[in-house]
């Protein structure tokens, strides 16, 4: 494969290795090495009708990891999500992506957000969807992009439905298709497993743990502490706003002394 001068190639996880061409510049892996991924610092939501979302919130993500955010129904993962991805003003604080202020283009072109809420354009075909979303982003190659995704996400046949016509699983896969579309280097997922039967599951689960080894870094929530626990290399715990515990499993069971994650998740938002 023929790259520019200042690319080079690299396998793709989701074309099961075709190769593609990847930037080469050197300062740029250097930021990619030398930051976290994500670093909040002191973060703080009120919203407009006084719930109190997220107050003081401090949290690190290095570069690379697979990170779990668990915590019950309005524990405030949503709103720190919808933070980082400017979806959101927030009230006090400070966000950096891979060391850039997280409303700068460049911390917005570094990530990828599949979010809760299945918020396809009804009008638009599932390539259209992908399309769109590279020209946004300013891709030259939308359209072979697009392609790759279409195939490794198995929407071939569906590649000129409309969303509305799609079922909900084609709905969740396309909805992560597109959040992949820039080549995002982080990749954050907000329930993406939510009502999804067992197949797709596990078909996700192995597309995100691909994208994961070639490096891209995972913020995922998720009410299954099952999957945290199957994917995540750290978890966080929240509850109210606030950051109540951070570890790997078998860290969070040792802390709460108990033989199972859910025990630990338990006995954590009990205290
Ligand atoms: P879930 O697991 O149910 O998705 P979550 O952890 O994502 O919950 P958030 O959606 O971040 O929780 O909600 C945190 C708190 O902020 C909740 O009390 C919620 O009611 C409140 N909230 C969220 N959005 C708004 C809004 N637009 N206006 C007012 N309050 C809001």
């Amino acid at each position: 494969m023929n790259c520019p001068p200042k690319l080079g190639v690299q396998a793709d996880p989701l074309t099961h290795g075709t190769p593609r061409c990847v930037s080469r510049v050197t300062n740029v892996e250097a930021v990619y090495r030398d930051h976290p991924a994500l670093q909040l610092r002191g973060l703080t939501k009120r919203y407009g009708d006084g719930t109190l979302a997220l107050e003081d919130f401090d949290l690190e993500i290095p570069a690379g990891a697979f990170f779990g955010l668990l915590g019950p129904n309005g524990a405030g993962k949503t709103t720190l999500i919808s933070a980082v991805c400017n979806l959101l003003r927030v009230t006090e604080g400070e966000i950096s992506v891979f060391g850039e202020p997280h409303d700068s283009l460049q911390a917005r072109s570094w990530v990828g957000l599949a979010e809760q809420d299945i918020n396809l354009d009804r009008f638009l075909t599932v390539r259209e969807t992908l399309t769109y979303h590279g020209g946004y982003w300013g891709m030259r190659d939308p359209e072979e992009r697009a392609d790759e995704l279409i195939e490794a996400f198995g929407l071939g046949h569906k590649s000129d439905t409309r969303a509305p016509r799609l079922s909900g699983g084609q709905r969740r896969r396309l909805l992560l298709a597109r959040a992949l579309m820039h080549r995002p280097r982080l990749v954050i997922l907000d329930e993406p497993t939510a009502g999804v039967d067992f197949e797709l599951r596990q078909e996700l689960w192995r597309y995100i743990r691909g994208l994961h080894a070639q490096g891209t870094t995972i913020l995922l929530t998720t009410h299954y502490l099952e999957e945290a626990e199957e994917l995540c290399d750290e978890i966080a715990l929240i509850r109210d706003g606030h950051l109540i515990a951070r570890d790997d499993a078998a860290g969070l069971r040792d802390h709460f002394g108990v033989a199972r994650l859910q025990d630990a998740y338990v006995k954590a938002m009990a205290s």
